[in-house]
């Protein structure tokens, strides 16, 4: 498999396609924002980035969704504004374009350009999802295989819901706390006003807090919290086979969840009394991870909290000496447990004492109040470290070691 080559700088690109430089911007149009906005443009390009591609297991159809909110701060503004961009071109039925872009480099390749084809969105205005047909080259095997025809559900047309005083759509671990409720209370759901509710609406909030992603005053409140027990209601067989039918409307996310975790309720209580310590853990302290950290780290199965929570004990500076120590006291020298790459073997002096810690005891195993053991840290150097953790779930240290020694060997 070729990976695509990223040479043409973005404002370059977007001109070879027909539109304006965006400068740092996610888009643009053939004439200037104003005049597109007053029917003007007869182009709409935008970048999309390989992570974000998805391919539909049924159809083999790339979709890839643009959320209207993040989680990181600084490119707030230019999802907003990404998000208005894309319902201008829907109003004035532009023809749309993307073209594959690398968020490190900032540059493009021209022989991966998708026209979009189709735009549906998640009627609580939290994504749209845009359909790319593929006008180059093959995208490889990093696309992660998706079974998207709940996207079909979604509407197509018609009046776009506005983005202001929207709420964040559920991260994996509140979807996966709901769940644990659902299951709870399969027979007989708890009412709206039921201190089960209010409970788990206080805790969202709380972790809406954490992840900076609580902006309004009915965040995660009891409706909403009602609702989300009622969409997974949908999901469930054991409600809809005698033709019930729960809520129509949810997103892929909650698909995704139920399909891991609903057939085995004991993994889901353990997995979300994990994210429960990882709340009270990561309260009150800095467990932010930097925009770019967050485009390579794929997130945890067990969501924002659980991902938190394992890069701040890996650089918890007592943890990281004592996994150090402990690696001299063995080899006398520090080196990848992977590879064998040793920094201060390749960089000399400058390179001595360099060396990644990984965590690699699966995160929901832990018990409550578990504090990290020694012995379940590795030293790592940071290209391991990296493809460990640019896969879902996160790679484990042998299935690194075994790629590795599969590629020497076919070699
Ligand atoms: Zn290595
Ligand atoms: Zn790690």
């Amino acid at each position: 498999m070729n990976s695509p080559k990223f040479t043409t700088p973005s404002d370059h690109a977007y001109q070879l396609l027909g539109a304006h430089p965006p400068g740092q911007g996610w888009f643009a149009f053939d004439v200037l924002m104003p005049a597109a906005k007053r029917g003007r443009a007869r182009l709409f390009v935008m970048a999309v980035w390989k992570t974000g591609i998805r391919k539909d297991i049924k159809t083999g159809e790339y979709w890839y969704r643009v959320p209207s909110t993040g989680s990181a701060g600084t490119s707030e503004n230019k999802r907003t504004a990404l998000w208005n961009g894309i319902k201008i071109a829907q109003e004035f039925e532009l023809p749309k374009v993307a073209v594959l872009k690398d968020p490190k480099s900032k540059r493009c390749s021209m022989e991966h350009t998708f026209d979009i084809t189709d735009v549906r969105y998640e009627s609580d205005a939290s994504a749209f999802w845009i359909k790319l047909k593929a006008n180059g080259g093959k995208l490889g095997e990093a696309v992660e295989l998706l079974d998207l025809t709940v996207l079909s559900e979604l509407p197509q047309r018609g009046k776009l819901p506005k983005l202001s005083s929207r709420n964040a759509p559920w991260s994996r671990d509140e979807l996966i706390l709901a769940l644990d409720l659902y299951m709870q209370h399969r027979e007989s759901l708890p009412t709206k006003k039921a201190p089960e509710i209010a409970e788990l609406s206080a805790l969202l909030n709380q972790l809406g807090i954490i992840l900076g992603r609580r902006h309004t005053d009915t965040y995660r409140n009891s409706e909403g919290v009602y609702m989300k027990l009622m969409n997974f209601r949908r999901l469930d067989p054991e409600y809809t086979y005698d033709g019930k039918k729960g809520l129509t409307r949810g997103n892929s996310d909650e698909v995704r969840v139920w399909a891991l975790f609903a057939h085995d309720p004991r993994r889901l209580s353990e997995v979300a009394i994990f994210i429960r310590n990882g709340i009270s853990e990561a309260s009150g302290k800095d467990t932010k991870i930097s925009y770019s950290e967050e485009l390579e780290i794929e997130e945890a199965e067990e969501g924002k909290v659980a991902t938190r929570v394992h890069r701040y004990r890996e650089r918890d500076r007592r943890l990281v000496d004592t996994a150090k120590a402990r690696a001299l006291r063995e080899h006398g020298r520090l080196f990848c447990t992977v590879c064998g790459f040793d920094f201060s073997k390749h960089y000399g002096e400058v390179g001595s004492g360099i060396i990644d810690v990984h965590h690699t005891k699966p995160i929901h195993t832990m018990q409550p109040g578990e504090k990290t053991k020694v012995a379940d840290l590795v030293v790592l150097c940071s290209n391991c470290h990296r493809i460990i953790h640019s896969k879902r779930p996160w790679l484990t240290v042998d299935e690194i070691k075994s790629a590795i020694k599969i590629r020497t060997s076919v070699q």
